[in-house]
């Protein structure tokens, strides 16, 4: 029979005012016929505690996490799935029974979304960054069979960190390299990622590096999705390589957290045309 109450899921997080992802969920929402509905929350981080037991009294089936809780949620989740144990974050809590479970569904975002390119299985990968967004695509890529991670950050010491975490939990040895002024990609490179932050809200910045040694086909993937197309991937249209931008990772991302909170595979065009006329409307407000 149908009902009035909707199943509610949604998202925690600072500066919730520039996030379109419930633009997209509901659109997958609808599509799918799933009555749910999606609240993008503003969370002061002194609330985080008060609002994942909100969100648990209120039967939630489960939120995305976004910045800045995405590690200090891990406090008031019932146990964390291996992937977000790995990656030391959580994005995406999930309720099984009466417990909320910790996963991170960012490193699957990016996989699927460089997988509809390229196959991650022997790719020498060049990862700029090492914040939350660098740790989760790194371990997916090295649980994809990706052949090398050489690692690039501003702040050595952290590129250093994130090295230690893939060879703790997985076994695996990724390079680091410091970045001193412009980072120059050896040749043989098939992947860049730009996980940093640089490019956001900023069409005409871009990460210091020099694409000219990638090999044309060479994929450049940037986590920035807004601006959609960013300088960095205009610069590797410019020298024959393919870019790939971050709106990407975030349907994928939020399409597999569709999938874990109502076992449904939602169709992903369908969420990425409604956050691209979302993103357009967002960036030339009337
Ligand atoms: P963090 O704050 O954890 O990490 C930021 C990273 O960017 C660090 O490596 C930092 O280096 C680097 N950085 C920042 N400013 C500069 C600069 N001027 N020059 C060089 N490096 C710089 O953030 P997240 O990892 O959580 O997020 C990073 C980006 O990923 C954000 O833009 C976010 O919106 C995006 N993102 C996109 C997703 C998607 O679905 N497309 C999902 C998740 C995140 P340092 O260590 O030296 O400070």
């Amino acid at each position: 029979m149908p009902g009035f109450r909707p199943e509610l899921v949604g998202s925690l997080s600072e500066g919730a005012q520039g996030n379109p992802t419930g633009v997209m969920m509901e659109a997958a929402f609808a599509h799918h016929r799933i009555d749910a509905r999606y609240v993008n929350v503003e969370v002061a981080a002194t609330d985080l505690a008060a609002a994942v037991a909100g969100a648990r009294a209120m039967g939630f089936v489960g939120c995305n996490v976004s910045m800045p809780h995405k590690v200090s949620v891990i406090a008031h989740v019932d146990g964390l799935a291996p992937s977000a144990a790995a990656i030391g974050a959580v994005n995406c809590v999930i309720r099984r029974g009466g417990e909320l479970v910790g996963e991170n569904t960012d490193g699957i975002g990016f996989l699927r979304s460089l997988q509809s390119v390229r196959d991650p299985k022997g790719a020498r990968v060049v990862l700029l960054g090492s914040g939350g967004a660098a740790r989760a695509i790194a371990v997916e890529l090295v649980r994809a069979g990706a052949a090398s991670i050489t690692v690039v950050n501003r702040t050595p010491a952290r590129g250093q960190k994130l090295a230690a975490a893939l060879y703790e939990h997985l076994g695996f040895a990724a390079m680091v390299e410091p970045w001193p002024g412009v980072h120059r990609p050896a040749p043989g490179t098939d992947v860049v990622v730009n996980a940093t932050s640089v490019g956001l809200f900023a069409p005409h910045a871009m990460v210091p590096v020099d694409l000219a040694s990638l090999a044309p086909g060479a994929v450049v993937a940037d986590v920035v999705y807004n601006p959609v197309v960013t300088r960095l991937l205009r610069e590797a249209a410019r020298v024959g390589a393919r870019p790939l931008d971050g709106l990407g990772m975030l349907v994928h991302q939020g399409a597999a957290a569709v999938q874990r909170w109502f076992g449904i595979e939602p169709d992903t065009a369908v969420m990425r045309t409604a956050l691209e006329s979302a993103m357009q409307a967002y960036q030339s407000p009337a």
